[in-house]
């Protein structure tokens, strides 16, 4: 039988359409970004402690959780190097947000912290680091945060007032302000700790010093 002209027409028509479609369907693909989630607003860092200049262009903001080991690994690898090449030279204001993912021992230790900012906010984060300083390095998940602790560390502070601390911790003084942090970590749908947002970007794999700084270029629009 011959083929018929008009049906060798009707599939080479077919074929070109269903090309079509998978360029446009391809072309609107969203690019897979490196740096993660997108949100509408950068994280309000009104009362937080933060470091650097409160006019810098970038916020950076760490979701963290003191009784939390990656936190302390990141406190002390990576922080110090967006210190040196953003922090200290005003591109980046940089803030702390508690998260309470390890329960009452998280709950205590962000009030001790609390507490110490607000008594004391040039002192914050001295005692930001010496809490995670004593964070046990193997059975991290044994009870370490106690209330004898956070005293013994801000023994050690002479702006702080050890009393009231304790007398802060034991009332729960500060709750609001952990409240209020609890509230953000559920607003930019925190995760995993530490979580780092540069402005609204919530990055993929915070370690990765290479995304944080794509994303600072990014919003510094460079
Ligand atoms: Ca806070």
């Amino acid at each position: 039988m011959k083929k018929s002209p008009f049906r060798i027409v009707v599939i080479i028509t077919l074929i070109i359409v269903a090309i079509i479609i998978a360029l446009v369907v391809l072309a609107n693909r969203t690019p897979e970004s490196t740096l993660g989630r997108t949100f509408d607003e950068t994280p309000s860092i009104e009362g937080q402690p933060t470091l650097g200049d409160a006019d810098a262009p970038v916020t950076i903001v760490e979701f963290g959780d003191f009784k939390c080991p990656a936190c302390k690994v990141w406190g002390e690898d990576i922080l110090p190097q967006l210190e040196k090449d953003y922090i200290d030279n005003g591109k980046v204001q940089f803030a702390y947000i508690n998260v309470l993912f390890h329960g009452e021992e998280s709950r205590l230790a962000s009030l001790a912290a609390e507490s110490v900012y607000q008594q004391h906010p040039e002192t914050y984060w001295e005692f930001h680091k010496a809490l995670f300083d004593e964070q046990p390095s193997e059975n991290h998940d044994s009870q370490w945060v106690t209330e004898e602790k956070t005293r013994e560390i801000a023994e050690g502070m002479e702006t702080i007032d050890t009393d009231e601390l304790t007398k802060a911790i034991e009332n729960k003084t500060l709750m609001n302000e952990v409240d209020k942090d609890e509230s953000l970590v559920s607003d930019f749908e925190v995760e995993m700790t530490p979580s780092i947002m540069v402005d609204n970007v919530m990055i993929e794999d915070p370690f990765d010093y290479e995304a944080i700084e794509q994303a600072i270029n990014e919003a510094l629009g460079e």
